[in-house]
C-alpha cells in the first residue's frame, strides 16, 4: 500500500476528526508533513473516551500511528498522553516500542490537548496565528480518529462513535455508540437524577447546549446532563446583546484573561483585554484589536476560569468571528517568527482547580462505566454535515433497504466532506436534511 491508497482508504470509510473538530482526516493526510502525532490528552475535564479507547486498544491506536508514518512518508509518529495514565503508558509502551513511535508525557493541564499545545509541547515548534499543524511540517490526530484510520485500513467503516455521559446521573458510562442515536435515549440510559435538567453536547469547557432529541454525530465526544441554575449553563444562555453591555460596562481591564490566554501565551497576536476594551469605545480602538478575535480557539479560559467579574470574553469573540466570516473579513498575519511567552510556565491550569472553579467537583472524580455495547436503537438519524467541509450528499432513497456499513451518502464532490455509512440493517425512512434509517 502507498500514501494515494492510504489517503482512498480513509475517504471511503468516512473518517473525520474524532476530537471535535470533524475536519475530513483523508484531506489532512493527503498534505506533506515530517512529524505525525497522535493526540491522545483528552483535557476537557468529565469526559472519557479517548481513556477507554487508549487503554482497550492500544496495539491498533499504535499500528495506525506507524502505518500513517511509514504510508504518508512521515519521518516519526509521538505518541502523546497525559503522564498521570500510568495504567495507559504501561499497556502501550510495549508497542510503541515495537513501531518506534516516540512516546510524549503531557502535564495533567488544560488546555494541554487544543492541537497548538500539543505541538509545541511535542515538536517546540510555535504554530504561527491563523496557522494549522501543516505550517509548521505535523499532523495531528487524536487517538480515536487514528483508530479509525487504523480500521479503514481493513476496509471498515465508520459507524460508532465513542462519547461519556455524566453529569447528573445516576449511570454515568462511556460507550462507542451507534452514529445517529438519539441523545434522549442515551440520557434515559444513564438514568438521570433529575427531571428538569440541561444537555451540554461535548465537554463543560467548549460544549454547546443542545436540545435533548439532539443525535450522536462523528464528532460527539460527550453528553453532560446539568442543573438549568448551573453556572455553565448560565454563561451559554447569556444572550450575546448582555454580554456586550456588560462588557462595556464591567470590565475593569484586570487582563486577567490576557495573561491566562493559552493562544496568547503561545505568542500569537491575541489579547482578550483589549477585544473588550473595544466593545466600550469601538471606533476609538485599533481595528486590529478586535479582528485578532479570529485567533480565539474558544477554550473558554478567559470566561470559565480568568475573569472575576463572570464576563464573557470568548462569547464576544465568537460573535465576532462569525460577524467577520461573513463579511470576508481576514486575519492579516503579522509575519515574523512565533514566540512562546515565558510566563506560560507559570500560568498553567492544572485541571482538578478548574473542574473545582467550573461548579463540576461532584462528577469529576468518577470514572464513568465503560459499557462495550449498548442495545442497538430502532431508529437512527445521520445528519449529512457530520463534521468541517459540506454536507455528504445521500446517494439512497425513501424506502430502500440498507445493511449495517454501507454507503448512504457520499462526500460532496469538489468540496471538504465525508462519506456517511449506515450503522444499522434497516429502511431508509427520510433523506430530507437527515438520513433516517429504521429497523
Ligand atoms: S476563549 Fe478566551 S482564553 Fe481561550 S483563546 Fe479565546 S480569548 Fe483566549
Ligand atoms: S478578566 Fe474580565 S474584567 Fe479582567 S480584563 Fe478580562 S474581561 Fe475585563
Amino acid at each position: 500500500m502507498d500514501k494515494e491508497r492510504l489517503v482512498k482508504a480513509v475517504a471511503d470509510a468516512g473518517v473525520v476528526g474524532a476530537g471535535g473538530g470533524g475536519f475530513p482526516a483523508a484531506v489532512k493526510l493527503a498534505a506533506d508533513f515530517e512529524h505525525y502525532i497522535a493526540n491522545g490528552a483528552e483535557c476537557e475535564p468529565l469526559l472519557h473516551k479517548d481513556i477507554e479507547l487508549m487503554s482497550r486498544y492500544p496495539e491498533q491506536i499504535a499500528e495506525g500511528l506507524a502505518m500513517v508514518r511509514d504510508l504518508a512518508g512521515a519521518q516519526a509518529a509521538y505518541f502523546a498522553s497525559k503522564e498521570k495514565y500510568a495504567a495507559i503508558w504501561e499497556r502501550i509502551n510495549p508497542y510503541l516500542d515495537k513501531y518506534d513511535i516516540v512516546p510524549k508525557f503531557l502535564e495533567d493541564i488544560y488546555p494541554a490537548g487544543d492541537e497548538f499545545e500539543v505541538v509545541w509541547r511535542v515538536l517546540g515548534r510555535a504554530i504561527p496565528p491563523g496557522g494549522i499543524p501543516l505550517a509548521v511540517g505535523a499532523a495531528v490526530n487524536n487517538v480515536e480518529t487514528i483508530y479509525n484510520i487504523r480500521r479503514a485500513l481493513d476496509g471498515e467503516p465508520v459507524i460508532t462513535k465513542f462519547l461519556t455521559v455524566t453529569g447528573e446521573v445516576e449511570r454515568p458510562f462511556t460507550a462507542p455508540v451507534p452514529i445517529g442515536t438519539e441523545f434522549s435515549e442515551l440520557i434515559e440510559f444513564a438514568k438521570p437524577k433529575i427531571a428538569d435538567f440541561v444537555v451540554i453536547e461535548g465537554g463543560p469547557m467548549m460544549g454547546k447546549i443542545v436540545p435533548p432529541d439532539e443525535v450522536v454525530k462523528k464528532t460527539t465526544a460527550g453528553i453532560l446532563i446539568l442543573p438549568p441554575e448551573h453556572k455553565l449553563v448560565r454563561h451559554r444562555t447569556m444572550p450575546i446583546e448582555y454580554a456586550v453591555r456588560i462588557a462595556a460596562s464591567a470590565c475593569m481591564q484586570c487582563q486577567s484573561c490576557t495573561d491566562l490566554c493559552p493562544r496568547h501565551l503561545l505568542g500569537h497576536p491575541i489579547e482578550p483585554h483589549k477585544i473588550m476594551r473595544s466593545m466600550a469605545m469601538p471606533l476609538s480602538m485599533p481595528v486590529e484589536w478586535m479582528t485578532a478575535a479570529m485567533l480565539c480557539s474558544e477554550c473558554g479560559v478567559c470566561e470559565q476560569f480568568a475573569c472575576p467579574m463572570g464576563l464573557s470574553p470568548r462569547k464576544i469573540n465568537a460573535e465576532l468571528k462569525r460577524k467577520f466570516r461573513e463579511n470576508g473579513v481576514k486575519f492579516q498575519p503579522p509575519g515574523g517568527e512565533t514566540v512562546p511567552m515565558p510566563e506560560r510556565e507559570f500560568r498553567k491550569i492544572p485541571s482538578a482547580r478548574l473542574a473545582e472553579r467550573l461548579g463540576i467537583l461532584d462528577y469529576y472524580h468518577i470514572r464513568p462505566e465503560f459499557i462495550p455495547a449498548l442495545p442497538e436503537p430502532g431508529r437512527v438519524k445521520l445528519v449529512l454535515r457530520q463534521g468541517a467541509g459540506a454536507p455528504s450528499v445521500p446517494v439512497v432513497k425513501v424506502g430502500e433497504m440498507v445493511q449495517k456499513g454501507q454507503l448512504v451518502a457520499s462526500a460532496p464532490p469538489n468540496s471538504i466532506g465525508a462519506n456517511i455509512h449506515s450503522p444499522i440493517d434497516g429502511t431508509v425512512a427520510s433523506t430530507v436534511d437527515a438520513i433516517t434509517i429504521e429497523r
